[in-house]
């Protein structure tokens, strides 16, 4: 047994841990450590990776460091989606471990695609958004679709290089989904999509996008009203070469400025219904769900760039170059160590959890919210510990505290992920 799963346990023996929002007795804590160090056995999660999966981490770290670092800056200042280097990633493995192989995919757990993503979000988080954008997009089809459409759509992105989007987010309906606004009209044997969307990471670049949109509009004011959103929207599979749809000009956003964030804009595009995903009334749920899937992700992303600053912070110590104290010198690394090493142990044991078909949700907006306030704060610890340079392009860490800001607000911002961790507990307590 390794030391890291030795302090956990005497953590479990010595607390009443939360676990989905319960609280358990130390005999039931007992009973689920060894529920998971069974499934450890047979599902390859522990503290140590499995030759296979360790390969895979080399492949990406190394992939990340060769391809990805150098090239980072030079597009985050261009502002230029790395389409090249993305298609590299695919042809090297790295990309749309998620698929199933009956669809061409890896068919690898989120645990292997949070491997991945740390590695990658060390040399760019801006390139792993647009890799994880795939997922994003893909979920909600995989969860909900049937064969056809998955069969479909998922081998377009197994079979080339290819990208496509979640577009869910509208000018007035962010964090509040259930104010969507667009419209997907059911006509004969087709829908008339009417709407735009906003912030859509791929948007330019994806052959096809998860579209969130309202079929019920029943209520007195037209709009399908707020209440009824499990019910009214539905998710649809929408082709961006389609007549009707018009993609906005790329975002020019404070960081991760590579990856291809703009609005999009359905004019009367006519959808096959058979490309609705699952029923009608469906699409909340799982554009919900999918976050389940996503959010360790996202959070393995967020690490990815602290351990960056980590890293760069000992570079620019050892190389005699900070003019700090020792006493505050250890303060900022060992500040940015214990985030580090608590957000990874969070993020892997939600994306442990989904591949194991458990409930991730309360652990997935855990990690998802624990990593982005992490990676902020390593992010401008590393500034504050360069000093002046800190804040200079010529240093790395003023770009890895400009791309850690947004971990706060996209898939859920920080205080949405509160909201969900405190609902989890709440609901969990009442029963
Ligand atoms: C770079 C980038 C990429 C993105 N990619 C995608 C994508 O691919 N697909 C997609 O659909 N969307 C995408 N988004 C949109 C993103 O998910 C939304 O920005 C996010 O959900 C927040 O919505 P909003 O910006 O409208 O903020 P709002 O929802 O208006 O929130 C504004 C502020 O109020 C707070 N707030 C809101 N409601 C509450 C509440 N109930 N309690 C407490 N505080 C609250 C928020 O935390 C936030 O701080 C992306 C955004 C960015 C910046």
């Amino acid at each position: 047994m390794s030391l890291s799963m030795r302090t956990w346990m005497c953590l479990s023996k010595n607390l009443r841990v939360c676990y989905s929002g319960r609280h358990f007795s130390q005999r039931q804590v007992l009973e689920s450590r060894r529920t998971h160090t069974e499934s450890y056995t047979t599902t390859g999660y522990s503290f140590d990776f499995t030759k296979e999966q360790q390969k895979l981490k080399e492949n990406a770290k190394s992939f990340a460091r060769e391809e990805i670092l150098p090239l980072a800056a030079k597009y985050d200042r261009a502002g230029r989606y790395p389409r090249e280097i993305l298609d590299e990633a695919w042809h090297r493995g790295l990309t749309n471990h998620h698929i199933p192989k009956k669809y061409g995919g890896a068919g690898l757990g989120t645990v292997e695609e949070c491997m991945v993503a740390v590695e990658l979000g060390y040399a760019c988080s801006g390139f792993t958004v647009a890799v994880e954008a795939n997922s994003l997009g893909s979920v909600p089809l995989l969860i909900g679709g049937d064969e056809q459409l998955k069969k479909k759509y998922l081998t377009m992105l197994t079979e080339e290089p290819t990208r496509c989007a979640y577009a869910v987010t509208e000018p007035s309906a962010g964090s509040d989904v259930a104010a969507i606004r667009t419209r997907a009209v059911k006509k004969g044997d087709e829908y008339i999509l009417n709407g735009s969307k906003m912030w859509i990471t791929s948007a330019g670049e994806a052959d096809w996008y998860f579209v969130l949109a309202r079929t019920d509009c029943s209520d007195v004011n037209g709009d399908g009203g707020k209440l009824a959103a499990n019910k009214t929207l539905s998710g649809f599979i929408v082709e961006r070469e389609w007549p009707g749809v018009t993609v906005g000009r790329k975002e020019l956003n404070m960081g991760q400025r590579v990856s291809d964030t703009r609005g999009v804009t359905f004019d009367d595009v006519r959808i096959p219904a058979s490309n609705l995903i699952g029923q009608e009334g469906q699409g909340f749920k799982l554009a919900m769900a999918a976050f389940d899937q996503t959010r360790p992700a996202v959070a393995a992303n967020a690490i990815g760039l602290a351990e960056r600053c980590l890293d760069e912070s000992v570079k620019y110590v050892l190389d005699g170059r900070c003019e700090l104290n020792e006493h505050a010198i250890s303060n900022y690394i060992s500040n940015m160590a214990t985030g580090i090493e608590g957000s990874k142990a969070v993020m892997y044991r939600s994306a442990w959890m989904i591949d194991n078909g458990q409930r991730n949700t309360y652990y997935a907006s855990i990690a998802k919210c624990m990593a982005a306030e992490m990676a902020n704060k390593c992010a401008a610890d590393a500034v504050e510990l360069f000093g002046l340079n800190g804040l200079n392009a010529d240093y790395p860490v003023e770009k890895l505290m400009r791309d850690a800001k947004i971990f706060q607000i996209y898939e859920g911002t920080s205080q949405i992920q509160r909201i969900i961790i405190s609902r989890e507990l709440l609901n969990n307590a009442r029963q």
